[in-house]
């Protein structure tokens, strides 16, 4: 299949960060190439949306706000939305130190920069040389620093002694340079789309879990995702990964990638399914090894990815409206990853679960068996 499907098989026993993870991303649309790839896991990740890892379900989460969070129009029991200058600085240094390396233009063009400026700027790509060849998703130094500038409140200076004393020399040397050419342009993106999608995401977000949630029979984990609304996330619409303690996850989205309303609610909406991977692929898993057969590893995503953008669909009440832009998107993206024939299996056998008009066992044991049978039989 075209769809890359080993790093979730892989990654399961890398135990990034102590989840057992199916670091998969992939997600939707396919239109969407904002950098070029160079290491491996990014060349897999570009055509997608929104991107993810598997994470352990967790029932002792403590629910807790965020230290520092302001509150936002979108803040719900599901989500906590936030605009923070350093996750923002963090994504940005690294877009652009990627870029620089593979001769991409710069979003700030060292010609733009006072003499100073640009050493320091210049110093700071430098610094970022490393994190730049990671990924966002599957790399845990990434996702560590992540966690840690979410939390950091302080936007004068950042002082932190948990992440390398390097990074912290060059996000807080780069800051002001960044304060006064950009920030400001990217907190207003930020706090509009807050401002925007809140309220609809706040109307449905509640409702929207549970469905996932009943769906896949699955047990969400307590507190909420903590959402950093950021430009720069790498070659996804959002991603979300382990989160901050005290909460379900932790997603980055990027405002203007966004900024279809149809589309923003089905990105936001599908990560909540990201919180639930560990449950969902068991689920799934298990009936495969029940049957003994084996099954493409990365049905478990396209299996969310269908089942989260029809909820998102029915809450929205958007169902049999031919020009609802998600549901383009979605064949497309289904196309291009090799995924026609799931496709049309979930039609047949999920559709219908969905919709109430038969069980999970039954939908499911269908689904799987005919999705091995066309993955061994090629035509
Ligand atoms: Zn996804």
């Amino acid at each position: 299949m075209l769809y890359k499907n080993t790093m979730r098989r892989n990654d399961r026993t890398s135990k990034t960060l102590g989840f057992c993870r199916c670091l998969m991303l992939y997600v939707c649309t396919a239109t969407l190439i904002v950098q070029a790839p160079s290491s491996p896991l990014e060349r897999m990740s570009v055509e997608t949306v929104c991107g993810m890892r598997l994470r352990p379900t967790s029932s002792d989460n403590i629910r807790m706000t965020p230290m520092g969070t302001r509150s936002f129009p979108g803040d719900t029991a599901v989500f906590i939305f936030q605009n923070n200058f350093w996750v923002n600085l963090h994504h940005f240094l690294r877009g652009e130190a990627r870029r620089r390396s593979l001769n991409l233009p710069l979003e700030l063009p060292l010609s733009k920069l006072s003499v100073n400026e640009r050493a320091a700027w210049e110093a700071a790509l430098d610094a970022y040389i490393d994190l730049a060849k990671r990924s966002l998703l599957f790399d845990a130094m990434l996702v560590r620093i992540d966690n840690i500038l979410a939390r950091v409140t302080d936007t004068t200076a950042l002082k932190s002694n948990k992440i390398d004393p390097k990074i912290v020399a060059a996000l807080d040397s780069a800051a002001p340079i960044y304060r006064a050419h950009l920030w400001d342009q990217h907190r207003r993106a930020n706090d509009y789309w807050i401002a925007t999608y809140g309220p609809a995401i706040r109307q449905h977000a509640v409702a929207v879990k549970k469905a996932i949630a009943d769906a896949f029979q699955a047990i969400p984990p307590n507190g909420p995702i903590l959402v950093d609304l950021a430009r720069d996330t790498g070659p996804t619409l959002a991603y979300t990964t382990e989160g901050p303690a005290g909460t379900a996850g932790h997603t980055v989205l990027a405002p203007q990638k966004n900024s279809d309303p149809e589309v923003a609610l089905d990105t936001i909406f599908h990560e909540i399914s990201h919180t639930m991977d560990n449950q969902i692929t068991q689920l799934i898993d298990g009936e495969a090894k029940r049957q003994g057969i084996k099954i493409p590893p990365d049905l478990w995503h396209a299996m969310t990815l269908y089942t989260t953008s029809e909820i998102v669909k029915r809450e929205m009440g958007k169902q049999g409206d031919p020009t609802y832009r998600p549901d383009a998107a979605r064949v497309e993206m289904f196309k291009k990853s090799g995924w026609e024939e799931i496709l049309f299996d979930m039609e047949k056998f999920w559709r219908p679960y969905l919709e109430g008009k038969t069980s999970l066992q039954s939908a499911l044991h269908d689904l799987i068996q005919s999705v091995a049978h066309e993955s061994s039989n090629p035509t």
